[in-house]
């Protein structure tokens, strides 16, 4: 298969045979039929692959999951009903109850509450340090009973461009692996892997849908992380699976442990699989991933320029313009852009966000993000809104923060439309 990502998202997942649809079908079956008893069993016992109900798997979400792990360049993947659900397995694989994660502040409010409320009454405790955090402090978080360490590529809404590279070094020091959250910039713009990191995964609901029409999330494995190596810090992955027989995972399925036990365990107990309906959505969008992403960031850019020279915008957050201090760190991970998002701030604060918000025409009020239609929210008051003003100043979000979600639109249309708002607004 071709080196290049365009190619890629056309073609990786789904190769028919002769007779076979063009397209992947929408496999739309909770289960599939045996001949035997004993085949089924085996099954069961994972002794053979195949298909036996969609809590575990699916010939369609087969596909899309072969498709994302080839963009990643990752051996295997797991999709799942939402990036939520993503994260949650991705942790719930390496860590219980009594056990610790170290995560970057600047990460989407979701995932926050997810890790420092959800999880944290199940008994797994995050520390969380600044995005800029250096090698010390990221290193001065580890415990001893630390399982793995965690970021976003480009975090949502304050677009921090992770320093992976230096992540994945602590992490290694530590025999750590490095989980990043790469839904913002997508594999067309960032492969982790590349940089160090272990463990990708993706809110799919984003670019990688792109039409805003189906929730859902994935899990990647590079299959470089050696749990073997560290059978006492990670038993769940080197001892006997009491639930699969006394399967023992990194034995049995060497670099596709993890995502193997995210699936026949964590995913048949939590239930939190993608519909196929939902898996064949994915798959179209996916398709056509990395035109979308190049005029999304393409319009990105000239409305970050046309913003940033407007004399009733604050400031503007854009790691993809030579201003920004996240300019290098950008241009060394997402070389092709970064996303479509910008962050920014009018003049005169809430009030005035409020106001400007309000007489917009082709840009729309949604909790979205990543949609090819042009559309912006308010996080202190909506994704964020759980959030004390100190938490809010600690994952370096403004209250008048403004997130800009550029669409595919015509550039200039979007510039009008921001500017003929921004007339609305007095400083
Ligand atoms: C939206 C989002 C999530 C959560 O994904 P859902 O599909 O909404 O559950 C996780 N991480 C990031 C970076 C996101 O933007």
């Amino acid at each position: 298969m071709s080196k290049h990502i365009e190619t890629k998202c056309v073609q990786e997942g789904w190769e028919p045979k002769a007779g076979e649809p063009r397209v992947v079908p929408i496999y739309q079956s909770t289960t599939f039929k045996y001949d035997t008893a004993a085949q089924l069993g085996d099954l069961f016992d994972l002794k053979a692959a195949g298909h036996f109900y969609t809590r575990l798997s699916n010939p369609t979400l087969e596909a899309v999951e072969k498709k994302i792990a080839a963009l990643e360049g990752g051996v295997a993947a797991m999709v799942t009903s939402s990036g939520q659900a993503a994260s949650l397995v991705s942790v719930l694989v390496l860590c219980k109850a009594g056990d610790h994660a170290v995560c970057s502040s600047a990460i989407y409010g979701g995932t926050y509450n997810l890790f420092s409320s959800t999880m944290s009454r199940m008994g797994i405790e995050f520390t969380f340090v600044p995005p800029d955090a250096d090698e010390a402090t990221l290193r001065g978080a580890v415990k001893e009973n630390t399982k793995l360490i965690f970021g976003e590529s480009l975090s949502n809404p304050t677009l921090d461009v992770l320093d992976i590279e230096m992540y994945a070094k602590v992490a290694h020091e530590n025999n750590l692996p490095l989980l990043v959250d790469n839904t913002f910039p997508t594999p067309v713009n960032c492969r982790p892997f590349e940089f160090g990191a272990d463990i990708v995964i993706h809110s799919t609901s984003k670019y990688m849908d792109g039409h805003a029409v189906s929730l859902g999330g994935a899990i990647v494995d590079s299959g470089n992380f050696n749990f073997a190596e560290y059978p006492e810090k990670y038993p769940m992955l080197c001892e006997p699976e009491p639930s699969y027989h006394g399967t023992n995972f990194t034995e049995a399925f060497g670099k596709l442990a993890y995502i193997l036990l995210a699936r026949a365990k964590y995913m048949r107990d939590l239930g939190v699989q993608m519909s196929p309906q939902n898996g064949f959505l994915l798959s179209m969008g996916l398709e056509t991933l990395a035109l979308r992403m190049e005029r999304h960031c393409h319009n990105a850019r000239l409305i970050a320029e046309y913003l940033s020279g407007h004399d009733k915008i604050e400031w503007v957050i854009f790691p993809g313009l030579e201003s920004s201090p996240q300019y290098e760190r950008a241009k060394k991970y997402m070389p092709g852009g970064t996303s479509g998002v910008i962050s920014f701030c009018v003049k005169g604060g809430r009030e005035n966000a409020g106001i400007f918000m309000e007489s917009l025409r082709l840009a729309c009020i949604a909790t979205h993000v990543a949609d090819l239609r042009t559309c912006l929210l308010h996080p202190a008051s909506t994704t964020h809104r759980q959030l004390s003003d100190e938490q809010l100043a600690g994952a370096g979000i403004d209250p008048g923060l403004i997130r800009f979600s550029v669409g595919i639109e015509h550039a200039e249309d979007i510039i009008e439309d921001i500017g003929q708002a921004l007339e609305k607004i007095k400083i």
